[in-house]
């Protein structure tokens, strides 16, 4: 055992990880990366297949990108926007709000897409609080999806639809209305879409025709669930829940942490239906993967609801110590860049397509339930038998022991439950792709032994 790894289990606590496990375990200790590839300390190269986290998109040494960051580095690290404004800040604002939606209008920055959540909560409720009329006061409660998944910290988790990560912390957390997502390939309808005409939208529309007067706002994370295990939303989901939110005269908010920057094949994934929400949650990919920023984007109505005079306390009290940090908005302004300079759009748009044909021939395997993907975000779900749909006994741990394999195959990939999670950098190559898959077919049929 190295040095390195005895030191790692020694003082780090990992996260999302049982720390048992871990210690028993050898785990990779990265030194470096390369283009799409992470490097260890013993020189192994694997292909960063869930691009870190979900935060990479153009590799791990993009010229432009670190170039951005070191002449940033050279006039300055790090000023407050508590009280100081700073040039990096506002070209970002700037931008994103250009990209964004038309009528996403103000940017509130922090430093993780959790606490880009927490804000959107924050705001959405202190919004009408301060609306001026005498009933939009009881909007305070929030309606959320069953598999949603919004961040770690305790507003987040509150919000939070997966069981596992979320419920051993109910007791400190506020009540939401939950309404069901749309899990296709296990539809609890037995329907099938576009013949389901959105069957499953009716929770969300029953909860807000009974509750639409106390409704804060709603919340989605647009086309694809990813953390509840890479599950799509069927086509036209979004826009019902717009056009609900409409009705009910309440808000929407979108939570493009996974999706935004270009990983659905459009910059955000609210794009795909011309949704505009009233809120919007960005971070993972902000930066291309190289520091920690976020950005809550928000609309002028909402906005001008905390105007007034200081001693009236309409303020938003809520900022963290590197909101807007100079370094990470420079890296953010750089990506932006590279988008447009290396049309990676279009890229995504061949690999994207390249990367659904590849995986559709793992859909051969026996223990191969379901293929999901959206753009570059694609899930694999493993099942015991095809026909029933059984899943595994979860102590199998199978889709682990699946990403382990990869591993020896020089590919690191992470699984959510029983689903395997393809998630590559935008800058992989088809033949990379081929890599992958083919790697991915072999191993699933190594681990289920079929
Ligand atoms: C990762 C993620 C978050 C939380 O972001 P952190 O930066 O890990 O706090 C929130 N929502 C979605 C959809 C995510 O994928």
């Amino acid at each position: 055992m190295s040095d390195l790894e005895e030191r790692d289990r020694r003082h780090v606590w990992h996260p999302f990880t049982q720390m048992s496990d871990w210690m028993d375990s050898h785990p990779i200790v990265i030194e470096r990366g390369e283009g799409n590839y992470l490097i260890d300390t013993e020189g192994n190269r694997y292909l960063d297949g869930i691009s870190s986290m979900w935060v990479n998109l153009h590799g791990h040494d993009h010229p432009k990108i670190r170039g951005a960051i070191h002449a940033q580095l050279d006039r300055l690290a790090h000023s407050t926007l508590l009280g100081l404004a700073s040039v990096p800040s506002i070209e970002v604002a700037e931008r994103l709000v250009g990209l964004a939606p038309e009528g996403l209008t103000r940017c509130f920055f922090s430093d993780n897409g959790s606490t880009a959540m927490e804000v959107a909560l924050k705001l959405a409720f202190q919004y009408w609080q301060q609306r001026g009329d005498p009933d939009s006061v009881r909007r305070t409660r929030f309606v959320a999806l069953r598999g949603a998944y919004h961040g770690d910290t305790l507003g987040a988790v509150s919000v939070g639809g997966i069981t596992s990560f979320h419920d051993a912390f109910r007791p400190l957390t506020f009540p939401v209305l939950r309404a069901e997502n749309s899990y296709c390939y296990r539809c609890p309808y037995g329907l099938e879409h576009p013949s389901c005409e959105l069957h499953c939208t009716e929770s969300l529309e029953k909860i807000l025709a009974r509750h639409g007067d106390e409704v804060a706002a709603v919340l989605v994370e647009p086309v694809i669930q990813a953390p509840a295990g890479m599950i799509p939303f069927p086509e036209g989901w979004l826009s019902r829940a717009r056009a609900l939110c409409d009705d009910a005269g309440t808000l929407l908010i979108t939570d493009e942490v996974a999706t935004g920057f270009g990983r659905t094949g459009r910059i955000f994934a609210c794009e795909h239906e011309g949704v505009t929400p009233d809120l919007m949650a960005l971070a993972k990919g902000m930066t291309a993967g190289f520091l920690p920023l976020a950005a809550t984007l928000v609309s002028e109505e909402i906005f001008d609801a905390f105007l007034g005079p200081v001693q009236a306390g309409r303020q938003f009290f809520h900022g963290h110590s590197y909101s807007g940090n100079a370094l990470a908005c420079a890296a953010t302004l750089a990506n932006l860049e590279v988008f447009d300079e290396e049309r990676v759009l279009e890229r995504v748009a061949r690999t994207s397509l390249h990367l659904g044909q590849r995986l559709a021939g793992l859909e051969a395997l026996p223990c191969v339930g379901d293929v999901r993907r959206r753009g570059l975000m694609a899930g694999v779900e493993l099942v015991r038998d095809r026909d029933t749909k059984a899943h595994f006994d979860p102590a199998d741990r199978i889709a682990h022991l699946v990403c382990s394999a990869m591993r020896r195959r020089g590919v690191i990939l992470r699984p959510l439950g029983d689903t395997v999670v393809v998630m590559p950098p935008l800058s992989v190559t088809e033949a990379e792709i081929d890599h992958l898959t083919g790697a991915l077919a072999e191993c699933i049929a190594e681990v289920t032994g079929t």
